[in-house]
């Protein structure tokens, strides 16, 4: 099954509503989408949007990342391709992209899904959570309260750096909502300061998490917050790699992970980092960023293969999107409720 062909083209999904977070505000789903095909008739694809204010990535850069690497895999078997990919220096988005599509290959030579391919074996329902976007207080409230009689009941809500408005904003939903679950994710808008006095402001309020509160590399701010937190605290931003996890777990900088492919460099990279949390319970969160059908398709597979360490899942993108593609209708995600991926062996990606 050697590689044959490695294309990429540009795909846009128009999303139902804004979505608004303290470090950017975006009316489409916009991504690279990888194709790769292999001499024995093998097709594989892989997706990664563009996420500069995280990765640093655009669509351009990833592009030309993955035009730069696809003449060290043409020919290769899809084994040998993964690790030529994972010791090229590129960004973690681009080589998301094609590192799922090549484990789609590594699982089609099994002959299995990719679900089997990663073991899962519960297929029993996951259900994501929905995000509520930055806004002002009442209309969020508003979002809240809709996502909720909509069948949404595990809220990731977005706050920005109006640390009072963060308070307000926490009060009514918790208030109104009181059989929701409330994930809170302020995106590294708060000082050492705000997030102190926040965490003490909502002490008493049903909150689940608090995510990443401060900047990605103030480490030591987040720890301080982990210590005094009654609520658990959750890295995102500051932890990419299995070396920032290490890292982060070892000195207890945070008491749960966000883990996201485009983060990490991709499925196979994303397991790793779970295998390490299985071995030291750290219960982790499966996100995403605003994503393509077939990377968060490739999420939820590792969700159901490591469900007793993914407490949540952040894959709510297909959810926002203004229609449902087609591809995934083949997967069967339907509203919140993520049952079907066990019946889509049609899906070769
Ligand atoms: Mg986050």
């Amino acid at each position: 099954m050697n590689i044959k062909t490695i294309q990429t083209s540009r795909e846009k999904i128009p999303l139902h509503t804004p979505f608004a977070t303290a470090l950017r505000r975006v009316e489409n789903v916009e991504f690279v989408r990888v194709r790769i095909t292999c001499k024995s008739g093998a097709v594989a694809y892989g997706e990664a949007p563009a996420t500069k204010a995280v990765t640093g990535e655009d669509l351009e850069s990833i592009i030309t990342c993955i035009a730069t690497v696809t003449k060290d895999l043409l020919g290769l078997e899809p084994f040998e391709a993964l690790h030529v990919l994972h010791v090229s220096a590129m960004g973690s988005s681009a080589k998301a992209a094609v590192d799922i599509a090549i484990v789609s290959l590594l699982a089609q030579q099994k002959n299995q899904t990719l679900l089997h391919y990663f073991a899962a074996k519960d297929f029993s329902p996951i259900f994501t959570d929905i995000t509520v976007s930055l806004n002002d207080a009442d209309r969020m409230l508003l979002d809240a309260k809709k996502a909720f009689d909509d069948g949404f009941h595990i809220l990731k809500v977005k706050l920005g750096s109006d640390i009072n408005h963060a308070v307000a904003v926490t009060k009514m939903i918790c208030e109104t909502l009181a059989d929701a679950e409330v994930l809170i994710d302020a995106n590294q808008a708060w000082s050492l300061e705000q997030s102190l006095y926040y965490v003490d402001a909502v002490a008493g309020l049903h909150v689940s998490l608090i995510e990443q509160p401060v900047a990605a590399d103030d480490l030591k701010s987040l720890k301080i917050i982990t210590q005094k937190s009654t609520v658990p605290i959750l890295a995102d931003e500051a932890v990419f790699t299995l070396e920032d996890v290490k890292r982060v777990h070892e000195n207890g900088c945070a008491d749960m992970i966000n883990i996201k492919l485009m983060k990490c460099g991709g499925v196979s990279k994303a397991q790793e980092i779970l295998e390490y949390a299985r071995d030291n319970s750290i219960n982790c969160m499966l996100g995403s960023m605003l994503e393509g059908p077939v990377s968060i398709h490739a999420a939820f597979c590792l969700a159901f293969a490591y469900r007793d360490v993914v407490k949540y899942v952040d894959l709510d993108s297909p959810l926002l999107y203004k229609e449902t593609p087609r591809v995934l209708g083949e997967f069967g995600i339907i509203r919140n409720t993520i049952q079907s991926l066990a019946g889509s062996s049609t899906y070769k990606g």
